[in-house]
């Protein structure tokens, strides 16, 4: 008799954690309600057992079985490899797996079926929603798109849906009624019919073709193609051929940004599809109606951020990985995944084939594909455009106004005299990246962190962009009482005012992660772009990412050079991929584009190959030279990041954790010293790491197995540490 359910919670300690079973229907993948400590928490059953290490009496039971389908085996199974694979809690990476509503002990227990429809004229109703009230509007919305509303599908609209329904129906604006069927309330969207696919080229085809005959097994494809050479419309063929044979096809995109326009695209080419898009920037309610949509199988398409990797898919075809070298597929905190990675994994285990899209591939993808593990295609011609002329401005000699150079400016003054767009990118935001005093060399550092503080203007203030920290701009040197203080270097702020004095006439929109904070600000910024209501955009590398602005023809790249002194050994693929990425803006219609970059060293090999547009070259000359001084993807990392309030405990800490490496006395495994990390001190914590590699993934894993829980601390250690396998940053 299996009486013992074995739960992985959300919580710091390994588990999984026994429970009775008692009367409930329990089976392993089931959602669970379970006491722990003094809350109740949902858990996931990894496993039934007859008997449990802990005493009967002891032994606290299952409250309550949530309503929704258990886990299946494929699920739980990623689960378990990310938990192995990442050395981190299972239960936790469960959690993160689940959409949060089902993370609720209570999931499912209120709900009632009933529905909701207008009694009235549903214009007092309209008039009533204030501005701000976007849940409030999407419920209004839904009501008038469907014919009636349950009170669940209410619910996932806006989380609110209760309360405000019931307002409305003391109003006598809609009225409640038992639900019918359930069909009844469903809506359908509504398009203008599909658009009509463009003739692929016969680069397009081919590849479209050779990845076709690989459907139906595991296959790991590199699609590399330059910017605007049309992977997309690669993407889409496939996509149809899946959804032909029933199959559903994940597309994954590093920005959560680009989710819309890619979304739109999609719809707009197979209107009869459901489709549906995963982001962490969904109401709770949403993203578990798209997830379950996605599971039930409904969703022929899911196209997401990294986190919709974890989406359960039961009739999987393709998995389409775009722009596959973008860093942002990597968490940067908590479980450390790598989404492009994790995609390869899903794929294998649904045997389904892979698609790695870029222009600028990963050397990890590339070197894989050179040495035939991955197989690849690729598409060298650009269908609606021509390549962009690259040009260098060499200011080694030149006075710089506010860091333009006075060919820059007339650049982009003829440029708009052309009513042409431009786009000056500059990787850095704020006003300048530090406040310095010029009699006695003090400059503004955050008290937390051992940071620069960067000047924001618009603001007036001062901003740390490690911990958050902001204070008021200084009006003298705190050291020597001089009132002259200037900000040294340029941020998008600084670009954005000078262009506007400079051109007085020209429109300037600045897009950075400040300008675009609000809520669909980047959408409405977009809009505006591409109506042609902004002559010159100033932005970061928000802008360099997959957007497509017909009458953008000259981009002009300020202040890359720094990338160049990065200790970082990735700072010069990652430099290259973000100029190609950027120069790809330019000139995509029937415009040729423009590339200025300013440089103090326009013959670097990186701009070089940046002018000839030549990846392959450049990527095998970073290839050997990693391989040459041991680095990936001709080695496996992984590092341990700690961090402590006091200096001493945090050292202790790593060098503890290293001579326990060092005990464990592997040849495969190269234990490095513990060194600072390269930002030594943020929020007031010191921070230190550890650096392992290995000459195979394997013996990384075997080692981390054996390593990891020698480290394992007391829940009330002052240090906190994690380990991220396979970092992205050093
Ligand atoms: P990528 O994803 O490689 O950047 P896209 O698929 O977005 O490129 O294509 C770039 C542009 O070229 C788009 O405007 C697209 O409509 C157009 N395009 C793509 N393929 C074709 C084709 N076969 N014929 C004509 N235009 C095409
Ligand atoms: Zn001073
Ligand atoms: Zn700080």
């Amino acid at each position: 008799m299996m009486t013992i359910a074995r739960v992985e919670l959300d919580v710091p300690i390994p588990g999984p954690f026994d429970y009775a079973i008692g009367d409930a229907a329990v089976v392993v993948g089931a959602l669970v309600a379970v006491p722990f400590g003094r809350r109740r928490q949902v858990g996931v059953v990894t496993a039934l057992a007859e008997t449990s290490a802990i005493d009967r009496s002891r032994l606290k039971c299952i409250e309550r079985v949530l309503p929704i389908e258990p886990l299946t085996a494929d699920t739980l199974a990623l689960a378990a490899f990310c938990a192995e694979y990442y050395r981190h809690p299972l239960g936790q990476v469960l959690s993160i797996m689940l959409p949060t509503m089902l993370r609720k002990p209570d999931y499912g227990k209120r709900m009632r079926a009933w529905e909701y429809r207008f009694s009235a004229d549903a214009s007092e109703l309209e008039a009533s929603i204030k501005p701000r009230a976007t849940g409030q509007r999407r419920l209004l919305q839904a009501l008038q798109n469907a014919e009636a509303l349950d009170a669940v599908q209410a619910r996932l609209i806006y989380a609110g849906a209760p309360r405000v329904l019931r307002e409305w129906v003391d109003k006598g604006w809609i009225e409640k009624r038992a639900a019918r069927s359930k069909s009844a309330a469903s809506s359908k969207i509504s398009s203008l019919g599909p658009a009509a696919p463009p003739e692929l080229t016969d680069e397009q085809q081919q590849a479209v073709d050779a990845i076709s005959n690989t459907l139906g097994s595991f296959a790991p494809w590199l699609l590399y193609g330059v910017t605007g050479s049309g992977k997309t419309e690669v993407y889409l063929s496939l996509i149809e051929r899946v959804a032909a044979s029933g199959r559903q096809t994940l597309l994954l995109v590093p920005e959560i940004n680009l989710t819309p326009q890619l979304e739109a695209r999609v719809q707009d080419r197979f209107p009869d599809l459901e489709i549906v898009s995963l982001h962490s920037g969904l109401a709770e309610g949403e993203r578990l109606s798209r997830w379950q949509k996605a599971r039930n199988g409904q969703a022929m398409i899911v196209l997401g951020t990294r986190l919709a990797v974890f989406t359960p898919l039961p009739r999987l075809g393709l998995v389409i990985v775009d722009e596959e070298h973008d860093a942002s597929f990597k968490q940067a905190e908590g479980l450390r995944y790598h989404a492009r990675d994790l995609a390869v994994y899903v794929a294998k285990s649904a045997s389904v084939p892979v698609l790695l899209g870029s222009a600028t591939p990963s050397l990890e993808t590339y070197a894989n594909a050179i040495e035939k593990r991955y197989r690849s295609t690729s598409l060298t011609l650009r269908p609606s455009a021509e390549a962009p002329t690259v040009e260098f401005i060499d200011v080694r000699k030149q006075i710089l106004d506010h860091g333009l150079s006075a060919e820059a400016l007339a650049a982009i003054s003829d440029c708009i005299g052309r009513a042409e767009q431009c786009l000056v990118y500059i990787n850095r935001r704020g006003f300048a990246p530090v406040l310095l005093c010029r009699a006695c060399g003090w400059m503004a550092q955050c008290q937390r962190c051992s940071a620069r503080l960067t000047l924001h203007s618009r603001s007036l203030k001062l901003k740390c962009h490690y911990c958050g920290h902001e204070e008021r701009i200084q009006r003298a040197c705190p050291d020597c009482g001089n009132q002259d203080l200037q900000g040294l270097g340029q941020g998008t702020q600084r670009v954005e005012e000078a262009l506007r004095t400079r051109l007085a006439d020209a429109r300037v929109l600045r897009v950075d992660s400040d300008s675009t904070r609000r809520r669909n600000a980047f959408a409405e910024m977009r809009n505006q772009i591409r109506s042609e209501q902004v002559d010159v955009l100033v932005g970061t590398q928000m802008l360099a990412k997959g957007h497509d602005f017909p009458k953008l023809t000259l981009v002009v790249i300020l202040g890359a050079d720094y990338a160049l002194y990065s200790s970082d050994y990735r700072a010069g693929e990652r430099l290259f991929q973000q100029l190609m990425q950027v120069a790809g803006r330019a000139g995509r219609a029937d415009l040729p584009g423009r590339v200025l970059v300013q440089t103090e060293f326009p013959s670097h090999p990186v701009y070089q190959a940046l002018a000839r547009q030549d990846f392959s070259a450049y990527a095998a000359d970073l290839l050997a030279e990693r391989r040459h001084s041991g680095f990936p993807p001709y080695v496996y990392q992984a590092v341990l990041r700690a961090e402590a309030h006091r200096e001493d405990q945090m050292w202790s800490f790593l060098r503890d954790a290293a001579s326990k490496a060092a005990s464990l006395v592997d040849a495969n495994v190269t234990v490095y010293d513990c060194v600072p990390a390269p930002i030594f001190r943020v929020a007031g914590r010191y921070r230190g790491q550890l650096l392992l590699q290995a000459g195979s993934r394997a013996a990384m894993r075997h080692f981390l197995a054996r390593w990891h829980p020698m480290l394992i601390t007391p829940k009330a250690s002052p240090v906190r540490w994690i380990i991220d396998v396979d970092p992205v940053e050093l």
